[in-house]
């Protein structure tokens, strides 16, 4: 890696509108910090690649985000040795994924009769899961981490792409590199400036987030509860319970017109449990609104640019997938392009084979949440009726299918660098 403080009238600063501080080259720079680009760049550091991972943030704490590890994340970690060391951070195991309603429970995924050594989705505060993997990624002096780096221009010639530009420390700054990976997540700015436009498909919901104390006695891991209109959804963190309300799409200023205290009754009203700390919940600013959202890139890539995770494809949250396929799209990026990579040269063949190895696990997963929308949200949703469930949830024959697909997808991805 090599880095040039350039003066204000060096070629590079005559391309750029800014002053650029300097300009650093390296094989790989990698656009954003979150599950994939951590998991990307610790794979690539092992294989001695030189590369940079710039982050617009200046820390990896994360509210309101996805705090689940899959078997198959689970899987990928032990092949990297790391599953018993992450297992010893602080954490709870969710067995199995259930409804209840005021008449039954059906449990609509249960892990624990996968075929596993993990048959468990481990509950660690994405935080730690990120300072974790680049504390790893660290002990590699080709790998570099730049915090505080917001990417906000492509460097394009004769039609590639050869780097970023991003604000950060003192002014602007420039990366060149033989390959950019766009990971920066579903508001991708690298997607908006490669012009690539997602293919959405319409999702019934949006979600308020939110935080309630969670007691010793109350039970681990995760529940959902379905009552008239109305679904919420629970997850353990530590001494709280993170919240997922689920409403109607677009639904959000009718609720905040209705008031704070009709939200809590109608929290209440599904889940009594929280009648007794539901006056922790007062103000609108402690609800984080996600607009749910479901779509794919046609194309994931073009010369000397891979988009992976959020950035490629925005998940839906039915089954919290949205981690676990942003990791397998990272190790299927580092399977492929590894060794062009070593070589100084990455093909649009080899982006075209991370998409096509890519492409069909995630659209059928987004199928399946899909299916999972219309036929249960959707319905519980739009009705005042109560919910009955569905009769494809209780065939015997798929009674594992939900949890194989949540937990591995359709092919799951393994590790095939050496270390
Ligand atoms: C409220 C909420 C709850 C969720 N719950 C779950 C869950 O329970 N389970 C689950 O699996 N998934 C969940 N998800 C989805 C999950 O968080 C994403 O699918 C997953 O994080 C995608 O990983 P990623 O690495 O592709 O992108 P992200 O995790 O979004 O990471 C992108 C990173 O890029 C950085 N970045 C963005 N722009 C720039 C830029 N211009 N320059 C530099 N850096 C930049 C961001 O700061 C961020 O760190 C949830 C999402 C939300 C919003």
């Amino acid at each position: 890696m090599a880095t040039h403080h350039t003066s204000h009238s060096s070629q590079e600063t005559q391309t750029s509108a800014h002053d650029i501080l300097d300009v650093q080259t390296t094989n790989c720079c990698i656009v954003g910090g979150g599950p994939a680009g951590v998991i990307l760049s610790l794979l690539l550091a092992r294989q001695g690649i030189s590369l940079m991972l710039l982050e617009a943030h200046k820390d990896f704490d994360r509210d309101f985000r996805g705090d689940t590890i899959h078997p198959s994340v689970m899987e990928i970690m032990e092949e990297l040795g790391l599953a018993e060391r992450l297992l010893q951070l602080p954490h709870s195991k969710m067995r199995s994924i259930s409804i209840q309603t005021p008449e039954a429970s059906l449990t609509l995924a249960d892990f624990s009769r996968l075929k596993t050594r993990y048959p468990y989705i481990t509950m660690l505060p994405q935080a730690r899961f990120l300072e974790f993997i680049i504390a790893e990624a660290q002990k590699y002096p080709n790998f570099q981490l730049v915090l505080g780096a917001n990417v906000q221009e492509l460097i394009e010639e004769d039609g590639i792409v050869q780097g970023v530009r991003y604000r950060g420390h003192g002014g602007w700054h420039e990366v060149r590199a033989i390959l950019t990976v766009a990971a920066d997540g579903r508001h991708s700015r690298l997607r908006q400036l490669s012009g690539f436009e997602p293919i959405q498909t319409s999702a019934p919901m949006d979600v308020l987030w939110f935080r309630l104390p969670r007691k010793p006695q109350d039970p681990a891991g995760g529940m959902g509860r379905i009552g008239r209109g109305h679904i919420v959804a629970m997850l353990e963190r530590g001494d709280e319970w993170q919240i997922a309300y689920v409403i109607p799409k677009g639904g959000y200023q009718q609720i905040r017109a209705a008031g704070m205290e009709a939200l809590r009754q109608s929290i209440v009203e599904v889940v009594p449990d929280l009648q007794d700390r539901i006056e922790h919940l007062h103000d609108w600013s402690q609800i984080a609104f996600l607009s749910v959202e479901s779509s794919r890139l046609k194309r994931w890539y073009r010369l000397g640019l891979l988009l992976i995770g959020d950035a490629a494809h925005v998940m839906s949250p039915v089954g919290g997938v949205g981690i676990n396929y942003a990791i397998q799209d990272a190790v299927v990026a580092a399977n492929v392009l590894s060794k062009p990579l070593q070589q100084g040269s990455v093909q649009l063949h080899h982006l075209a084979k991370v998409q096509r190895q890519r492409e069909l696990p995630t659209r059928v997963i987004q199928a399946f949440q899909s299916l999972v929308q219309q036929r249960i949200f959707a319905r519980v949703l739009n009705s005042q009726q109560q919910f009955q469930p569905p009769a494809f949830l209780q065939l015997p024959f798929l009674r594992d299918l939900p949890a194989r697909l949540v937990a591995f997808g359709i092919s799951p991805a393994h590790v095939k660098t050496n270390s």
